[in-house]
């Protein structure tokens, strides 16, 4: 038995400013790993394709790793890119193999193709018809027919922030090896609702994803061999941004199109819980000072989401309007993580630590498909703290995956110790914090450019949660972002 594993993931904002060149892939080199370099990289993280990997390996596989390719969101993924990883996958799979696992996000739009997956799909079809092919996907996947039509199997994560992740691979990967040894024959069905879920309205832990999500693992338990809901991203001007849901039986594909309806129905019942009401940053400022008064002594901090500009979302990382708002409200023992400012690192790194600076601060990126110009900030401190940002995750998130922030440096204003970054990383685990040396449990807020992947390693340490709204390409204002191509009529858009 030989398979082909191999991993493109890419979500992908169409409003972000972002560049997305083929290095964005790679951890400090100019190109994704491939072959042995790629095994190593991912083998024993919570990542799916180091489930396919152990699944492999335990099932006695020969196995080939051709690429693996994954990058933080941003703007549309370039073509050159976008051919130097298909290229590599489909030249294995044209090598020959008993079947195929991909670790794909299901978001991923490039310069020439609004569906990424579904082409890279497409192509490996048009090399073997019949070759079975299972696919590991993100919860924020907007499912193009493609994509169904071209696999054999497809779980997504079920949770959010994403911690299920190598168990997804696990289940898409156990269903493809049980066909193979002739145990199961998988029937798939998938489908969409025109609904748009806000994505600050997307965690696993709240209602309403979380009764679906139940459910896709009730249905698990009842014989589905995968069941997926996809709250889908849309912070991506496509025709099928959205909702949508996919569930794999054995030998009984009525069942499975009934199972998907259900979950389709029971999203479309909860529309309205999906949607999210943006309060003023004035009001939300204000709401910190005052949870952090009526605080009890020990307690943590109180933590303040920029949630529209998380560069887990595409985000530029470097508006400054959340953060200018707690400089102007003189908020006391703040950590602000982080600020996307290469040219502000090399300036801190040039004064040397301990040094006092002053800064230009963020706002260096335009986002033109918002309409908005970047804002720096003139900002004073003392350089407190150099290091090559590199750590890995703690989990559960991402557990043991390398993350490199580039130059990293801390500003300390005296009041707030801002992280300034060189590479896109959401704070999503503590070893955000320990790489750079600030104990966030100690302080009395703490600023976070994310939306729902923080509460994974750093949720436990907050007293209290304020939602702000900043300025960015991670709003789901879908007036500002202005939707042309996705789907009409579609809810919130329309009333439905
Ligand atoms: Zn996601």
């Amino acid at each position: 038995m030989k398979l082909v594993i191999a991993q493109m993931k890419h979500e992908t904002n169409t409003f972000s400013p972002v560049p997305t060149p083929l290095a964005r892939f790679a951890t400090g080199s100019a190109e994704p790993p491939e072959g042995a370099a790629a095994v190593a990289a991912y083998r024993g993280t919570g990542s799916a394709i180091a489930a396919f990997i152990d699944l492999a390996e335990a099932a006695g596989a020969e196995y080939t790793v051709p690429i693996a390719a994954s990058a933080w969101p941003s703007g549309p993924v370039h073509d050159a890119a976008f051919e130097h990883i298909a290229q590599r996958i489909c030249a294995a799979v044209a090598q020959g193999c008993d079947a195929v696992l991909l670790d794909l996000h299901g978001a991923m739009v490039t310069q020439s193709y609004d569906d990424g997956e579904g082409e890279l799909l497409r192509r490996i079809r048009a090399i073997n018809a019949t070759v079975p092919i299972g696919v590991a996907l993100d919860m924020h996947t907007n499912l193009y027919d493609a994509i169904g039509q071209h696999s054999t199997v497809i779980a997504g994560y079920q949770t959010y922030p994403h911690i299920d992740v190598y168990e997804t691979g696990q289940r898409a990967g156990r269903a493809v090896l049980a066909l193979l040894a002739g145990q199961q024959t998988p029937a798939m069905a998938w489908g969409r609702q025109p609904m748009l879920p806000h994505v600050m309205r997307q965690g696993s832990d709240d209602s309403p994803n979380k009764e679906l999500q139940a459910r896709c693992r009730e249905m698990e338990a009842q014989g589905a061999l995968c069941a997926s809901v996809f709250v889908g991203f849309p912070n991506a001007d496509i025709e099928m941004a959205g909702l949508s849901a996919v569930v794999v039986t054995n030998g009984d594909p009525a069942l499975a199109r009934r199972w998907c309806d259900e979950l389709l129905a029971l999203a479309w019942a909860q529309r309205r819980a999906f949607v999210y009401q943006i309060e003023p940053l004035a009001t939300s400022m204000a709401h910190a000072q005052a949870l952090h008064a009526a605080k009890p002594a020990g307690a943590g901090p109180v933590v303040l989401l920029d949630h529209s500009d998380n560069c887990a979302s595409g985000g530029t990382m470097d508006t400054m309007t959340v953060l200018g708002a707690i400089l102007d409200a003189g908020l006391e023992d703040v950590a602000a993580f982080a600020i996307f400012d290469p040219a502000a690192v090399q300036q801190m790194i040039a004064a040397g630590v301990g040094q006092p600076v002053t800064l230009s601060l963020g706002g260096k990126l335009d986002m033109p498909a918002i309409g908005l110009t970047g804002q720096p900030r003139t900002v004073t401190g003392r350089v407190k703290l150099l290091c090559d940002g590199r750590y890995r995750n703690r989990g559960p998130m991402s557990r043991g995956e390398q993350n490199d922030m580039g130059a990293t440096a801390v500003l300390d204003t005296g009041k707030v110790q801002i992280v300034v970054i060189s590479n896109h990383v959401e704070p999503n685990d503590l070893a955000a914090f320990t790489a750079v040396g600030i104990a966030p449990d100690r302080c009395r807020y703490v600023m976070l450019k994310s939306r729902i992947h923080w509460r994974a390693g750093l949720r436990p340490l907050a007293h209290a949660v304020v939602e702000c709204a900043g300025t960015g390409v991670c709003s789901s204002d879908y007036a500002l972002l202005g939707l042309h191509k996705v789907r009409r009529p579609i809810y919130p858009i329309d009333a439905m």
